[in-house]
């Protein structure tokens, strides 16, 4: 039945699709995903390392450099291949951060300097779930 199939997608955007690997970004960005077309996922990207070239889809999930070793993904919010210990993706500003950012539970926005108190509240308060 197709269309029930559809229906449950349609409440289920993440079904048929195996997570364990993709990073917070391509998961809230699952529909961008989705509407990918094979040519797109198969253009090379560089990664930041400059030690290989990847196909995007590789990079959905998260692709380990075959000289380096270094931890890569695909940020739909940057348009480009970021460095996983540099960058992560905040699901309540719901976009792409620095890791010097991190998000102030009072405020509800993130803020710059990972030793450093909210530049808007003075608290170091942080969001404990993300
Ligand atoms: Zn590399
Ligand atoms: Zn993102
Ligand atoms: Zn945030
Ligand atoms: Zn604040």
């Amino acid at each position: 039945m197709p269309g029930w199939l559809s229906l449950l997608e349609l409440q289920n955007p993440l079904n048929g699709i195996d997570v364990t690997q993709m990073p917070t970004c391509a998961i809230e960005n699952v529909q961008r995903y989705k509407a990918l077309s094979r040519a797109e996922l198969d253009v090379m990207m560089e990664l930041p390392c400059e030690c290989e070239q990847v196909p995007l889809q590789k990079l959905i999930n998260q692709h380990s450099c075959s000289k380096c070793d270094g931890l890569y993904w695909y940020s739909f919010c940057m348009g480009d291949v970021v460095q996983e210990s540099c960058t992560w993706h905040c699901t309540k500003c719901g976009t792409c951060r620095d890791w010097q950012e991190w998000h102030c539970l009072r405020c509800n926005r993130c803020s710059y300097g990972v030793t450093l108190p909210c530049d808007g509240c003075g608290s170091r308060e942080r969001d404990p779930w993300i």
